[in-house]
């Protein structure tokens, strides 16, 4: 059953938090340490044995106590039933994918995933002779022409990274269940305030908490949920041999950011929505690509998929100098440049989509906006003033 919105925020503020003894400290604390003792042989060897499964206190690789009480809080926002978790979102995917991938298989990628994860599989699991094949998304659950025996798995995004497609995931996780193909998902942009992914059939959910959930860019973290407990195990077993791990500051932190979470979302969506419709008025812009927006490819997907937007999206200006595109970005005095999102201040980033299933060819500049926790108004007073420098006009 779906969580309903109000057991959304319950779960928010009830789940995380110290066991119930009288005099409990309010928060987690701040877990450090590597050896974990025991006060008998056989307790030791009982814990070794169960090492791998969550909640067993055994080595400080394996998890503390703060990881698995995040873990569990996680579990119960996505409806999973175990979650794993990482260094960094790119270590959530890297070694999902290489948990998944045998030499010798063939695996399907988004054409619009994340620029790390299309390196990973470009320069290590071809490596490995994982045979890579992208695909447009937006084909949707046609992407069942596309499997071959040896497919193992198909690794996608929405919305895509720097286009914002959003893609008919239902569809492409009910193929992939009825040949056998494991759905691994990117489900960093919605979080799930909006977006519960293993709802929609995936099986396995990744996405990185160093945006939205930690909030505050102080934090690197990567989460794996999934539904089946077998699967979930098998990618955790990887993520432990390979001896990823997740410090002790960061757990808190994403404790910590998981309170605010719903609030900060529902303020960035209004606030991304706001300055997004500003912006689409504007002669310099010839296309916003927001997914709540019908400019957007998939937005009919959006309204029926996801309970709302993230402050991540795209605007498409029309044909301009280079030169001029890069005057207005230094003349943005509240939107800072640089990569990542998800935390408190407005970010402006310039993208250059690679694509290869179908290429990006839409004339004009492409820029990445992330709206933050700013006055919407000075916002937009900072667009209106670096605006004049694109000269490119709705004639261009
Ligand atoms: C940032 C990001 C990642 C990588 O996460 P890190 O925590 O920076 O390693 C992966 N996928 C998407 C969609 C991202 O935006």
């Amino acid at each position: 059953m779906a969580k309903t919105d109000s057991e959304i925020k319950d779960s928010l503020v009830q789940t995380g938090r110290p066991d119930r003894v009288e005099g409990r400290q309010v928060n987690m604390p701040v877990e450090l340490g590597s050896t974990m003792v025991f006060d008998t042989l056989a307790a030791f060897e009982a814990a070794r044995a169960a090492r791998y499964r969550p909640g067993t206190l055994y080595y400080g690789r394996y998890g503390n106590a703060a990881c698995f009480k995040l873990e569990d809080a996680l579990a119960d926002l996505e409806a999973a039933s175990i979650v794993t978790l990482t260094s960094s979102g790119v270590a959530a995917i890297t070694l999902t994918l290489m948990e998944l991938m045998a030499p010798g298989t063939h695996l399907l990628v988004g054409d619009n995933v994340y620029g790390n994860t299309r390196a990973f599989c470009d320069s290590v699991l071809t490596k490995q002779n994982v045979a890579i094949e992208y695909f447009d998304p937006m084909i949707g659950g046609d992407v069942a022409a596309l499997f071959r025996s040896n497919t193992a798995a198909v690794m996608f995004e929405a919305p895509g990274s720097g286009t914002f497609e959003i893609c008919d995931t239902p569809a492409i996780t009910q193929v992939c269940k009825a040949h056998g193909v494991t759905s691994v998902f990117d489900g960093t942009w919605a979080t799930p305030i909006f977006c519960r992914p293993l709802e929609l059939g995936i099986d396995v959910l990744v996405y990185s908490a160093s945006k939205y959930v930690s909030g505050h860019s102080d934090c690197m973290l990567g989460v794996i949920a999934c539904s089946d407990a077998d699967l979930a195990m098998r990618i955790r077993k990887c993520v432990m041999a390979v001896g990823d791990k997740t410090g002790g500051q960061e757990v808190m932190l994403a404790l910590r950011g998981l309170r605010t979470l719903e609030l900060r979302m529902n303020a960035i969506e209004a606030a991304g929505r706001h300055v997004a419709g500003w912006l689409a008025q504007q002669p310099q812009v010839k296309r916003l690509l927001h997914p709540a927006f019908e400019s957007c490819p998939g937005h009919a997907f959006w309204k029926r998929d996801y309970r709302g937007a993230a402050g991540l999206f795209g605007v498409v200006f029309h044909p301009c100098a280079d030169d001029d595109l890069r005057a207005f970005v230094d003349a943005l005095h509240h939107f800072g440049i640089g990569v990542s999102w998800g935390g408190y201040e407005s970010l402006v980033l310039p993208v250059k989509p690679v694509r290869v299933a179908r290429h990006w060819d839409e004339p004009g500049a492409l820029v990445r906006f992330s709206i933050g926790l700013e006055d919407t108004q000075t916002l937009i007073d900072d667009l209106a003033a670096a605006l004049p420098l694109l000269k490119t006009g709705s004639e261009a």
